[in-house]
């Protein structure tokens, strides 16, 4: 399933994580150390999502093969989140179905899948109003699960609050789902576990959580299935779900 990452701290190259790293994520789109649940590599899309900005970059296609992005990515960053992805089969291929899902100030991407979609995503979906339905990214569970918790983050609700109570209520309702999230607005990271590996690195003055680390640095720890994190580069608070 897709690999996904976030960075906030100290600016430093997008370029750092998404192609210098020994396994960054251009390595992890075509060699993946830990897909689970059937994928075995990320070459539907990519997307990169920076601060100051957001600034949002997609693209369907394979990660290294895009010279432009490798350009853009020597832009130094205080937070930025970025994807690759191995589309969920029966979901579009297309530049808009890839994360980081974007609004406002948030970057959001979801490693995963709602099970026995779509029709188990009916009772979310009759939250939204029918824009909100005629506006989403793509017809895919990921952009649906963004366009339910964008309304909520709308209200003011709290990051990691918001990821947990979204993650309770898919997995009622799909108990089989599979629900990382990575969430940024460029001053908190916050990510959640069910199903899919992450991990954290606090180092300097930046904070890294990251489907698969990214080198052999000795600081990375492991987010137990089923939590939640809060991240910036000072405290790291993991929560269970
Ligand atoms: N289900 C999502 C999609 O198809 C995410 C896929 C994944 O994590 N591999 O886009």
């Amino acid at each position: 399933m897709c690999r996904h990452l976030a960075y906030l701290g100290a600016a430093v190259p997008v370029a750092s994580l998404l192609y210098d790293a020994p396994h960054s994520l251009e390595h992890q789109s075509y060699a993946p150390a830990d897909m689970r649940a059937g994928g075995t590599v990320n070459v539907d899309g990519y997307g990169v999502g920076w601060f100051p900005g957001p600034v949002r970059y997609r693209r369907a296609g394979t990660l290294w093969s895009d010279a432009n992005l490798r350009q853009l990515a020597s832009a130094e960053s205080t937070a930025f989140l970025a994807a690759v992805r191995s589309a969920t089969t029966g979901m579009p291929v297309s530049d808009a179905a890839c994360a980081p899902f974007t609004d406002g100030t948030w970057l959001f991407s979801h490693n995963g899948r709602v099970d026995g979609w779509p029709h188990t995503a009916a009772g979310l979906a009759k939250t939204l109003d029918m824009t909100d339905l005629l506006t989403m990214d793509a017809p895919t569970d990921s952009a649906l699960l963004w366009t339910v918790l964008r309304r909520r983050l709308e209200t003011g609700k709290d990051p990691a609050g918001a990821l947990a109570e979204l993650v309770r209520e898919v997995a009622d309702a799909a108990p089989r789902s599979r629900l990382n999230f990575l969430l940024t607005n460029g001053k908190v990271l916050a990510g959640t576990t069910w199903t899919h590996a992450l991990w954290v690195l606090q180092k300097g003055q930046g904070v890294t959580i990251a489907s698969e680390r990214l080198d052999d640095d000795p600081g990375w720890r492991e987010i137990p299935d089923r939590h939640v994190v809060t991240a910036d580069p000072s405290t790291v608070e993991v929560r269970p779900i």
